[in-house]
């Protein structure tokens, strides 16, 4: 099963640290590569305090690939009516793709297309073609710096751009770069998909990038995710980029970003202990993932 083992494993930065001092970001990067995982994926919202230049030097030193995922806000919103707002959108991803190329990342994901949190309201014509218009200006400067673009498709009370495979990808055919991937989740999959096949197979080799969370987001298997079904997709399809733990509890709360999320209970205290059992849960899908050759 040596050729199933090519996918990057990741973990979210959040297991670990809710904030990105020096020594969470330390402390982030050394357990990473401590449990075993090949990639640490940073939630940009804590932008402006993340050391970029001696955060990439740590990723060499250990030896980890990164990823950068965000979510945009209801004042910086590139789905938003309103040029301003759309106009602080843009400029925030732009830093966040300067960001990661920074870190040494080929992978900058999430509502990129969206501000993360409950919308009133539909997502009206113009919104979505500003956020179209903006992401496909994003996907030409991400292109140059060799970096892939993910559509994360998030459940309806995160966004109202997209919550659907099918969405994502006909917001993806609007934009129309070749460099723009879809992102699927499971955690939302389970509110949004009829299950958590069909959208794997639809999306197919337009996939560039997945998240692995159980139903209420805490310790992987202890919900009633088919994990297995979707493994079993990954391996019909021959996905073979990243794929990322998330996961998040009250015990590690990041400023915004939890609230965000709304995290608001503890389901585990022990990043490591999770971590580690989410390596082991991963790997041993995975590896069981494709078709037996009997
Ligand atoms: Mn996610």
């Amino acid at each position: 099963m040596s050729d199933t083992q090519t996918n990057p494993l990741g973990v979210h930065a959040l297991v670990w640290a809710g904030d990105t001092s020096a020594a969470s970001v330390e402390r982030a990067v050394r357990e990473t590569a401590a449990v075993g995982f090949d990639l640490l994926e940073f939630s940009l919202h804590d932008l402006d305090n993340l050391d970029v230049p001696a955060t990439k030097v740590l990723l060499e030193d250990a030896g980890l690939q990164v990823a950068c995922s965000r979510g945009l806000a209801f004042d910086a919103d590139v789905s938003s009516d309103d040029p301003a707002v759309v106009a602080r959108g843009a400029d925030l991803l732009a830093a966040s793709l300067a960001a990661t190329v920074g870190l040494g990342g080929k992978v900058f994901t999430g509502a990129l297309y969206s501000a993360l949190g409950k919308y009133p309201r539909p997502l009206t014509a113009a919104g979505r073609a500003n956020a179209v218009a903006v992401i496909k200006d994003l996907a030409t400067q991400a292109a140059s710096d060799d970096v892939t673009l993910g559509l994360e498709i998030c459940n309806r009370y995160e966004t109202n751009v997209v919550n659907t495979a099918r969405d994502a990808l006909r917001l993806a055919d609007d934009i129309g770069a070749d460099n723009v991937k879809i992102h699927l989740d499971t955690y939302h999959m389970n509110i949004e998909e009829d299950d958590l096949v069909r959208p794997v197979l639809e999306v197919g080799d337009r996939l560039g990038y997945v998240h692995i969370g159980e139903n209420h987001r805490g310790h992987l298997g202890s919900g009633h995710l088919d994990l297995t079904g979707f493994f079993h997709a990954l391996g019909d399809i021959d996905y073979r980029g990243p794929i990322t733990f998330e996961s998040f509890s009250s015990a590690v709360v990041a400023e915004g970003l939890s609230n965000d999320l709304a995290v608001w209970r503890d389901l585990w205290t022990d990043g490591r202990e999770l971590a580690e059992h989410a390596c082991v849960y991963l790997t041993t899908l995975l590896a069981v993932s494709r078709p037996a050759r009997v």
